[in-house]
C-alpha cells in the first residue's frame, strides 16, 4: 500500500495525516497542539514529531513520501517541490512575506526529516496555484521598484483548497476543466475567492499576505491602506498592534464579539442588531467579488461553496446568493437544505449556473501533488 504522511506544522502544533492514495481515504490523523508552551510535554517540533511517529507506529513503514503544507511560495513556487537544502532556504527566504507561517512550516519540515530520513519530502504551497495570475490582476499600483525589491503582489492563499475544489466540481459536472468559467468560495475561519478560467486562477481575494479579501472569523479582509495611517495617528497605534487589529481582532469578531460564524448566526436570530449588521457586512463582500468575478472571468458556469461555513451552512449560502437571478445563478432551496457530505449541486435542474457544495480536501491534494512529483 502506497501512504502519504501529510504534515502541516504551526509554530505550536503539528497536524498529520496518512493518506492512502488509492482510496484518498485518511487511515490515520491527528493533532498535536501546545508544542514548546510552558508545562508542555512535547517541548519541540522534533520531539512532536517523534511522538507522530510512534502513533503512527508500524503504518510509518509504508509511508512513500511527506507531504509539506508550506503557506507562501511567494513568486518561486508555481507547483510542489521536492524539499532541497535550497528549496528550504528559499522557504526560510520567504519568511519576510509570512513571519508567522514559513518560520513554522520549516520547524515542521526540518523535524519530519529527522524522523523520516528516507523517504522524498514535498513542499506544496498555499500561493501556488495563484500562480497563474496575470499581471494586471496580481500588481497593486505602487511605486515599481519598491515593489519589485520587497515582492510586494498579490499571490493569494488557500490555493491547495481552490485547486481540489475547482477540479472537483468540474469532475462532478463531468465537463472538462478546460472549458469550465468558476468562481469558488472558500469561507472557513479564514475565507478566499478565486476566479478560475479553464482551470488557470486568474484573480483571487486574498493578496501579498492572508488579509485582504472578505470578512473573515478575525481579519478585517478589504481595508483603505488609509486607516491605518489614521489609526497610528490618532489612535497613537502602534505598527505590530495594528497587525493584531486587523488580523486577530477585526472580522465577525471585531464586529460582533466572536469569530465563529455559529456564534454570530445564532446571535441575529435572537435579534442581536449588531450581529445582523455583521452579517450584511459578510454577504455585502462576497457579493461584491461575485459580481467582479463574472465581469473578469466573462461569464460564469459554476459557482462553489467549500470550507467549514461554505459546506456546512445552508441559510448564508441562501443568503449569500439572494437576488443574483438576473446572473443566472439561482438556489434550489430543497437540495441546498440536504446535509451531506458529498459534492452536490445545490441550484435548480437545467440553471445556467451550476452552484455546488463540495467539501474541500487540502490534506489529500497535498498527498496526491506530493505523489504524483516524486512518482510513488
Ligand atoms: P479553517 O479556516 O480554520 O480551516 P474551516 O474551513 O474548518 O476552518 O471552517 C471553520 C469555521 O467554519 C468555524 O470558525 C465556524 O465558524 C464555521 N462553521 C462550521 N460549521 C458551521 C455552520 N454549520 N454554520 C456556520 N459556520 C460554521
Amino acid at each position: 500500500m502506497s501512504l502519504v504522511c501529510v504534515i502541516n506544522s504551526g509554530s505550536s502544533s503539528i497536524k498529520y495525516q496518512l493518506i492512502d492514495l488509492a482510496t484518498g481515504a485518511a487511515v490515520v490523523s491527528g493533532l498535536l497542539e501546545r508544542i514548546g508552551e510552558e508545562g508542555s510535554p512535547v517541548p519541540n517540533h522534533e520531539f512532536g514529531m517523534s511522538i507522530v511517529l510512534a502513533k503512527l507506529g508500524d503504518r510509518s513503514a509504508e509511508i512513500s513520501a511527506v507531504g509539506h503544507r508550506v503557506v507562501h511560495g511567494g513568486p518561486n513556487f508555481d507547483g510542489p517541490a521536492l524539499v532541497t537544502a535550497e528549496v528550504e532556504a528559499e522557504i526560510n527566504d520567504l519568511s519576510a512575506l509570512a513571519p508567522l507561517h514559513n518560520p513554522a512550516n520549516l520547524l515542521g519540515i526540518r523535524a519530519a526529516k529527522i524522523a523520516l530520513p528516507t523517504v522524498p519530502h514535498v513542499a506544496v504551497f498555499d500561493t501556488a496555484f495563484h500562480q497563474t495570475l496575470p499581471a494586471d490582476s496580481y500588481t497593486y499600483a505602487i511605486d515599481t521598484e519598491l515593489a519589485a525589491q520587497y515582492r510586494v503582489r498579490r499571490y493569494g492563499f488557500h490555493g491547495t483548497s481552490h485547486e481540489y475544489v475547482s477540479r472537483a466540481a468540474a469532475e462532478f459536472l463531468g465537463r472538462p476543466l478546460e472549458t469550465l468559467k468558476t468562481i469558488v468560495l472558500h469561507l472557513g475561519n479564514g475565507a478566499s475567492v478565486a476566479a478560475i478560467d479553464g482551470g488557470r486562477s486568474i484573480d483571487t481575494s486574498m493578496g501579498l499576505t492572508p488579509l485582504e479579501g472578505l470578512v473573515m472569523g478575525t481579519r478585517s479582509g478589504d481595508i483603505d491602506a488609509g486607516v491605518i495611517f489614521h489609526l497610528a495617528r490618532q489612535a497613537g497605534l502602534s505598527i505590530d498592534e495594528l497587525d493584531v487589529l486587523l488580523n486577530r481582532r477585526s472580522g465577525l469578531l471585531g464586529l460582533t464579539g466572536s469569530g465563529d460564524m455559529r456564534d454570530v448566526q445564532e446571535a441575529a436570530s435572537r435579534g442581536n442588531t449588531a450581529a445582523q449588521a455583521a452579517l450584511a457586512v459578510w454577504r455585502h463582500r462576497i457579493r461584491h467579488y461575485i459580481g467582479a468575478y463574472i465581469a473578469e472571468l466573462g461569464g460564469l458556469d459554476a459557482l462553489v461553496f467549500t470550507a467549514g461555513i461554505g459546506e456546512n451552512n445552508s441559510l448564508l449560502r441562501r443568503r449569500a446568493l439572494a437576488g443574483l437571478e438576473f446572473l443566472g445563478i439561482e438556489i434550489d432551496d430543497d437540495r441546498n437544505e440536504l446535509a451531506s457530505r458529498a459534492a452536490r449541486f445545490i441550484s435548480p435542474e437545467g440553471a445556467t449556473v451550476s452552484v455546488l457544495v463540495i467539501p474541500t480536501n487540502e490534506e489529500l491534494e497535498i498527498a496526491r501533488q506530493t505523489a504524483a512529483l516524486v512518482g510513488v
